[in-house]
């Protein structure tokens, strides 16, 4: 039998209703005083290799996780073992019903930021001279940090469920980030934005072991922080440097021939930088639109079903070679970005080079698009899935 969560065992949890308004204030008092990952603070201390920027965000206590130090593979399963399908669930923050089950936002148990980090003293100064660089520098990180879980059915997530359900969990992700952009005073104001926007977020998903997910139990990640994640970095430098969004500059350079779909107001194409075999971009036209809760209804929708095509066409091709299903998306979103999506297969191990940041890449981007434009227009028999 599939396993689910029940809405009543969502629905104890709950930690805000919709009536209570200013939501975000909410959120961080129960973090603060409430809760279950109160046992797992982060060290909220991160650092910047000064070499590339890359950045290091310290948490002793993730390696408590039992799916962090486990040795065997996590199989696929029907939710038996499943903690979410089993009722052990943190502070639930927004519910949102679907047609079939429900899609749900809670805190992470073990969270890499937390509102307390505002507080924490970080007491090793690694400079050793008064001029350096305060910018390249670490410090304090706070926040918080929520999962969406896609649906309270254990077996359902992106590349299986309707259309209309994951456009209803999309715009339970665009509610939610509104919300925590605008409502989180304390959060220094977001670079380079004209509304009152606070902090940034990275909204990512990790599907299958190598795609770094440890739970089978289908879900987004949500990290909210005073600091710019790395990809939002990678796309505020972009514009800093060629005055111009990244979505803009791949509508206008990528090859008409790695365009798999346009759907209007979504293009969804393969990268003439692919770093690997079927990754793929999903972008919105209108790149003055940076966040998700900018976007209008019909753009959400399209939004949404190209991500759903390429998450398909991604399990679809990695079958086919044989290989796990395994990938990330991410959503690049806030300052300096238009809105957009990209979907990166996880399937092979990195080499000694790639773990140095060379990619060798084992296709060609045009052959990919081929593949996935068949695939795509094959409209996914329902046997590959
Ligand atoms: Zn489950």
């Amino acid at each position: 039998m599939v396993r689910q969560v029940s809405l009543d065992v969502i629905q104890a949890s709950l930690i805000a209703n919709e009536v209570d308004g200013r939501q975000a204030r909410v959120y961080v008092r129960h973090l603060l005083e409430q809760s279950a990952s109160a046992q797992n603070l982060p060290n909220s201390e991160y650092q910047i290799d000064p070499r590339d920027g890359t950045v290091s965000i310290y948490s002793s206590a993730r390696s408590k996780r039992v799916h962090t130090v486990k040795t065997s593979t996590v199989a696929a399963d029907d939710g038996d073992n499943c903690p979410i399908c089993n009722g052990q669930l943190t502070g639930v923050c927004h519910i949102e019903p679907l047609s079939q089950g429900h899609c749900f936002i809670t805190e992470n148990l073990y969270p890499v930021v937390h509102p307390r980090g505002m507080f924490v003293p970080i007491s090793q100064n690694f400079s050793t001279t008064e001029t350096a660089d305060e910018a390249a520098r670490g410090g304090n990180i706070f926040g918080g940090h929520f999962l969406q879980w896609t649906s309270s059915i254990h077996t359902q997530d992106w590349h299986n469920m309707s259309l209309d359900d994951l456009t209803l969990s999309v715009k339970q992700l665009a509610l939610f980030s509104l919300r925590i952009h605008t409502e989180s005073e304390s959060m220094p104001q977001a670079l380079g934005t004209r509304e009152n926007t606070h902090g940034y977020m990275s909204i990512f998903k990790n599907y299958g072991e190598k795609g770094g997910a440890s739970l089978t139990h289908g879900h987004q990640q949500i990290v909210f922080s005073n600091l710019m994640g790395r990809s939002s970095y990678n796309n505020w430098r972009f514009y800093g440097r060629h005055c111009e969004y990244f979505s803009d500059y791949m509508l206008r350079e990528n090859s008409q021939d790695l365009k798999i779909k346009d759907y209007g107001d979504i293009v969804l194409m393969v990268p003439y930088f692919m770093h690997r075999p079927y990754t793929m971009l999903v972008i919105v036209k209108q790149t003055q639109k940076g966040y998700l809760h900018q976007l209008s209804d019909d753009e959400v929708t399209q939004f949404t079903q190209a991500i759903q095509h390429a998450i398909r066409a991604v399990r679809h091709e990695l079958a086919a070679d044989g290989k796990p299903i395994a990938f990330n998306f991410l959503l690049h979103t806030g300052p300096g970005c238009g809105l957009y999506a990209e979907i990166i297969p996880r399937a092979d191990t990195f080499g000694g080079l790639e773990l140095q940041g060379t990619y060798v890449c084992q296709a060609q981007p045009e052959d990919c698009a081929l593949r996935i434009k068949k695939t795509i227009a094959n409209d996914f028999s329902e046997e590959v899935f």
